[in-house]
């Protein structure tokens, strides 16, 4: 959906308040492609403010799924964040110093898919786990361990072998 925001822009302390559906319904990065199972419609607040700013605001609130870092089942997450953006006007065409070239921007024309986007990556969770004490997967038959211990565990070790184990399963901790 693109908002046309040339008449906000040309007028100091005008608003527009506009409901946005986000048609969007995966998102997909480098990362991978996570289902949004749901998401709340976003009241976008455009506002002209001095000093040549355009300011826009809103809050984001939608469910993702994403696979447990440990155990890879996928875990449906919250995505919860409130959108602040601050464009420059210029001549014929508004510009987010916080970005090199921003894909939601043409001219006075603001691409909510791609902004919303844009945010969704700044605000991706850095770690997502089923449950805190998640057992993860067996690094030998990738069986889930939350679901009970595999064969593979029962064999004895070497102590100097599970020391170093221990230290493995140190750095593999997520
Ligand atoms: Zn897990
Ligand atoms: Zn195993």
């Amino acid at each position: 959906m693109n908002i046309d925001i040339s008449m906000i822009a040309k007028s100091i302390n005008k608003e527009m308040v506009q409901e946005v559906q986000l048609a969007l319904d995966s998102f997909r990065s480098r990362l991978g492609d996570f289902p949004i199972t749901s998401k709340e419609p976003i009241e976008l607040h455009i506002r002209n403010q001095e000093n040549a700013t355009v300011l826009i605001t809103g809050t984001v609130d939608m469910e993702v799924m994403i696979p447990c870092s440990r155990c890879l089942e996928d875990v449906p997450t919250p995505i919860h964040f409130d959108i602040d953006k601050k464009l420059r006007i210029e001549e014929d065409c508004l510009v987010d110093d916080e970005m090199e070239e921003p894909d939601y921007l043409i001219g006075f024309e603001l691409d909510v898919e791609k902004l919303v986007y844009a945010e969704i990556l700044v605000n991706w969770p850095m770690k997502v786990l089923c449950k805190d004490d998640c057992e993860g997967i067996c690094k030998v038959c990738g069986m889930n361990l939350n679901k009970g211990a595999c064969s593979c565990q029962k064999t004895e070790l070497d102590p100097r072998m599970a020391a170093i184990q221990d230290i493995f399963n140190k750095f593999k901790e997520v």
